[in-house]
């Protein structure tokens, strides 16, 4: 655990100004209360722009996905520095931070989508349970399958509501018709859509309304029960009922499942995220339970984004 005066160090390295409670907090055994930011600060690197802060509880949680150290590049553009993130099981995770600060490179690199990318190059370890998800030996299409993933704009398939919710089941060959039905009603229900669309489940999905469509995209990737579920600003085509709905189910799936969420909306990721993360500059600036982070941030740079004084 780095010491006030290491995190002073830290962010004097970085040609930073002090850079919150941590610096100001009293130093010596027992000059903190149990609950103060400096007892809740765990972690500072240092040799980054930023120094990063990571709450005590995520520093000591068991992760389901775990990235270590890992660094991106497009080309010669470095997009994450060095970031480490531990995302715990069946809470949801939210990652905010202003726009081109890497959210969505990062929350790709989770299940590899930015293999798809030509010049990408990445550094460092992320591990789904266990499972090194870079190692040349991994099925990219088993490891996509163990993470789901919803993108900002919905994107059902040209096909009936019911072909989309089983549409992983159909590739693995699944013919058995109470299998489907069983796992395309159990879907939609967990979606909160079963009601909207069970007397029309032979419709093409694309005559469902936006708010509908993200919904059905949502079912149909838990229908494969992923490890994981990941959304990419999943509510920011939408419009204000739609995006409640979203936030509702996501509310619902808590417990459930495990969600990575990125999201622009500072309410929004203080209203249904129980962990967030905040990134700036390819950096995970600051790390923990979200009621701290949007009630007490411990770096300055933190609260100055939540509080919209820059992004
Ligand atoms: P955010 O999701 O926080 O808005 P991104 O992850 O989209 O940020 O982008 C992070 C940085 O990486 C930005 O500088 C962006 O321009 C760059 N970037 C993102 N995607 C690509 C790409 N396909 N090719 C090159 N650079 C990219």
């Amino acid at each position: 655990m780095a010491t006030p005066e290491e995190a002073a160090e830290a962010a004097r390295a970085a040609g930073l100004p002090p850079t919150g409670p941590a610096d100001r907090a009293p130093t010596g055994p027992g000059s903190a209360p149990a609950d103060s930011p400096t007892n809740r600060l765990t972690r500072i690197s240092k040799g980054q722009t930023l120094p990063t802060a990571v709450h005590k509880d995520v520093a000591a949680m068991d992760p389901v996905l775990e990235v270590r150290d890992f660094n991106l590049w497009y080309g010669r553009k470095q997009a994450l520095h060095q970031t480490s993130l531990r995302i715990p099981q069946n809470q949801i995770t939210a990652l905010i931070g202003p726009s081109g600060c890497g959210k969505s490179t990062l929350l790709r690199s989770l299940n590899r989508l930015n293999d798809l990318i030509d010049l990408v190059r990445i550094e460092g370890s992320v591990q789904l349970n266990g499972d090194e998800l870079y190692d040349d030996a991994v099925d990219v299409i088993e490891l996509r399958k163990r993470m789901g993933m919803v993108f900002q704009k919905s994107n059902p398939f040209p096909m009936s509501i019911f072909e989309n919710v089983v549409y992983s089941l159909r590739v693995d060959g699944e013919r058995n018709k109470a299998v489907l039905e069983d796992v395309c009603e159990r879907s939609l229900r967990s979606a909160a859509l079963w009601n909207e669309v069970k007397d029309r489940l032979h419709d093409n999905a694309l005559g469902l309304s936006g708010g509908q469509q993200q919904r059905l995209c949502i079912a149909r990737a838990i229908a494969s029960k992923p490890e994981v579920l990941l959304m990419d600003e999943p509510c920011s085509a939408l419009d204000p009922i739609a995006t409640s709905k979203i936030e509702d189910l996501m509310d619902e799936l808590r417990g459930d499942y495990t969600i990575v969420i990125v999201t622009h909306n500072m309410q929004q990721a203080s209203r249904t995220s129980d962990y967030t993360a905040f990134m700036y500059l390819g950096r995970i600036v600051e790390y923990g339970p979200s009621r701290e982070i949007f009630t007490s941030p411990l770096l300055t740079e933190t609260e100055d984004y939540i509080s919209g004084r820059f992004g």
